[in-house]
């Protein structure tokens, strides 16, 4: 027996720009899942077919069961986590608030610290986590989880500035971008040949070139008309999706923006999940929040 839905709103699509034709999905939103504080962070198993996401100011990292529609706690406490993400072996890497640190879930159910300081400092607050190409793992390091004892605890900056790093597969940290003011959400294009990076402070999203180990360019790619950019995620043909305060917002590669999904709550993250990657996952103020699409996510880098 499926559990109900805790609710489910209107889907509104709105087009922008002609080539946002054919883009669109169910006419309702799923909430699948509602009463967080501020919700981050969604990862979707296909192997386990979950989605796992973070309550960060509640410190529990949640479990959607795909296939029985039912909420767990996945971990409590959970060091504030944060954003998430799968490795190329399929295991969980996750930033941590609370412990200042990216760690790894390995196959044993263990956590591994993958990094927690550089220069003898302690990171700030780690907030969203891919991993590249060659299984080195890139994250942002923006304040979030130290300014207030909210998100994280209250805390003093202790590495310069809130930069974005790898780690490289022997574990050496790194940093590749110091020009940032609060970097936050991240996400390769599918051939890993470019990185997009948001900075919530400024509301813009950066396109980055990667060149091996290390990050050339940063233009700007887009700036928010509607909050500031969050967590950022690639469809199957490049385009951008950007959480934002009012839903969604899509972009093409070449920067327009196609057009937005409109969510009833502020939009901190995303993620395309489903057997097919053409359901997209949301995690939005208090609610986890999904539905179907026309489109399909990207892959993973190291899967191109
Ligand atoms: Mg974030």
């Amino acid at each position: 027996m499926l559990e109900p839905l805790a609710g489910a709103v209107p889907a509104e699509w709105v087009r922008l720009d002609d080539r946002f034709a054919g883009i669109r999905g169910d006419s309702r939103l799923e909430r699948l899942w509602t009463g967080g504080r501020w919700v981050e962070g969604p990862v979707y198993s296909a192997a386990g077919r979950y989605v796992l996401w973070s309550d960060i100011p509640s410190d529990r990292i949640l479990r959607w069961d795909e296939t029985s529609y039912q909420v767990s706690v996945f971990r409590e406490p959970a060091g504030n986590t944060n954003g998430h993400t799968l490795d190329e072996q399929g295991r969980l890497v996750s930033c941590e608030h609370g412990n200042r640190r990216v760690t790894r879930t390995d196959h044993d159910g263990s956590i591994r610290v993958l990094a927690d300081g550089y220069n003898g400092g302690r990171l700030n607050s780690p907030n969203d986590v891919v991993v590249g190409s060659d299984g080195a793992i890139w994250f942002t390091d923006p304040a979030y989880g130290i300014d207030s004892d909210y998100e994280g605890h209250q805390g003093e900056i202790e590495v310069g500035g809130c930069h974005v790093y790898r780690i490289a597969p022997d574990g050496a940290l790194s940093i590749v971008a110091d020009d940032f003011n609060r970097p936050n959400g991240l996400a390769f294009s599918n051939d890993g040949s470019l990185l997009y990076i948001s900075d919530t402070e400024e509301a813009t999203i950066r396109v980055f070139t990667v060149d091996g180990d290390k990050l050339t360019g940063g233009e700007l790619f887009a700036e928010c008309g509607n909050g500031a950019f969050d967590g950022i995620r690639l469809d199957s043909e490049g385009r951008v999706w950007g959480a934002a305060a009012d839903g969604v917002h899509v972009y093409h590669p070449d920067g327009a923006l196609l057009g937005k999904l409109l969510v009833p709550e502020t939009v901190s993250n995303l993620c395309f999940g489903g057997p097919k990657r053409n359901r997209l996952f949301l995690t939005a103020t208090t609610s986890l929040y999904s539905l179907f699409t026309t489109v399909n996510g990207g892959r993973q880098p190291y899967d191109a």
